[in-house]
């Protein structure tokens, strides 16, 4: 998988159903969704893991969760529940070197995740 594939998207040089946009964050439905209602909020900035995130850059991952939550209520399954989920490389699946995070709801959700 290209580490450049949301970048791409964003420039519109790959298509996306985008359902959430802002200065900081787009957010687009998961080409192969786990969930009824499965999303990607990304940053614009392209931060390759969560190992990568640099202090400065906080608030912009405070404004995933944001972007993740005014969706929730939109689609009117804040109350009943959802899960937002960002994996770490390899051992945690992550195939996109462009953190996102995964939005997931419309059914229930099992815990310990797979
Ligand atoms: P991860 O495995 O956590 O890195 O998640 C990457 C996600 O990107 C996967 O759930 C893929 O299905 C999704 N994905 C890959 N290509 C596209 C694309 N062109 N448009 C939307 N989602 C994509």
């Amino acid at each position: 998988m290209s580490d450049t594939l949301f970048l791409d998207i964003m420039a519109g040089k790959i298509p996306a159903d985008i359902v959430f946009e802002n200065d900081q964050v787009i957010g687009f439905r998961d080409i192969n969704p786990q969930a009824p209602h499965h999303v990607l909020f990304v940053p614009r900035e392209r931060i390759p893991t969560i190992n990568d995130i640099q202090p400065e850059q906080a608030a912009l991952i405070g404004e995933l969760f944001l972007a993740a939550a005014c969706y929730a209520r939109e689609l009117g399954v804040d109350s009943r529940g959802y899960r937002v989920v960002m994996n770490c490389n390899e051992a945690a699946g992550q195939t996109v070197f462009h953190i996102h995070l995964h939005f997931l709801a419309g059914r229930n959700f099992q815990w310990p995740p797979g």
